[in-house]
C-alpha cells in the first residue's frame, strides 16, 4: 500500500463553473484503472456549468445543501447523505444551494485513451433564470 500525494486544491476554472469552487484530487487511476474522485467545495450560489460525462457520474454530497439538474427535468435539491447518479451521456448540472454551502465527492470513470472523447464535454453556463428555477425536493 501506499500513501498517495496530496495535490493543490484547485480553483475551478470559470469556462467550467459560476461562482467560487474548489476541487480537491483524490483519485486518479492510471490505466488500466480510469477512476477518478474529486472532492468538489461550492460557496452559496456557485456551480458547474451544463456537461455531460462519457461514462456517467455518481454524486455523494458530505456537507451543505445543493441543487442539480438534468436537461429537460426540474431542478431539485439534495442534501448531506445523498447520492446522486447520471447516466453516460445526459446533460446536467450540480451546485451549491443559493443560501448554503454545498461539498460533494464526484465519482466518474476515463472513457479510455482509445475512446476518442472526453471523461467531460463542458457546454454553456446555467443562467441565473435556469439556476432560480424552483427546485423540487430532492
Ligand atoms: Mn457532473
Amino acid at each position: 500500500m501506499q500513501f498517495l500525494p496530496k495535490p493543490p486544491t484547485q480553483k475551478g476554472r470559470e469556462e467550467w463553473f459560476t461562482g467560487d469552487v474548489y476541487l480537491d484530487v483524490i483519485a486518479k487511476g492510471e490505466e488500466p484503472s480510469r477512476i477518478r474522485v474529486n472532492a468538489v467545495r461550492f460557496t452559496p450560489g456557485a456551480r458547474t456549468a451544463w456537461h455531460r460525462h462519457a461514462v456517467g457520474q455518481t454524486l455523494h454530497v458530505t456537507d451543505g445543501l445543493g441543487l442539480v439538474q438534468s436537461r429537460g427535468e426540474d431542478v431539485e435539491r439534495m442534501r448531506a447523505g445523498d447520492t446522486v447518479h447520471t447516466p453516460a451521456g445526459e446533460w446536467h448540472w450540480h451546485g451549491a444551494d443559493p443560501e448554503h454551502h454545498m461539498t460533494h465527492l464526484a465519482m466518474w470513470e476515463s472513457p479510455g485513451p482509445d475512446a476518442g472523447v472526453p471523461e467531460t464535454e463542458w457546454g454553456e453556463h446555467v443562467t441565473d433564470e435556469e439556476y432560480r428555477a424552483d427546485p423540487q425536493p430532492g
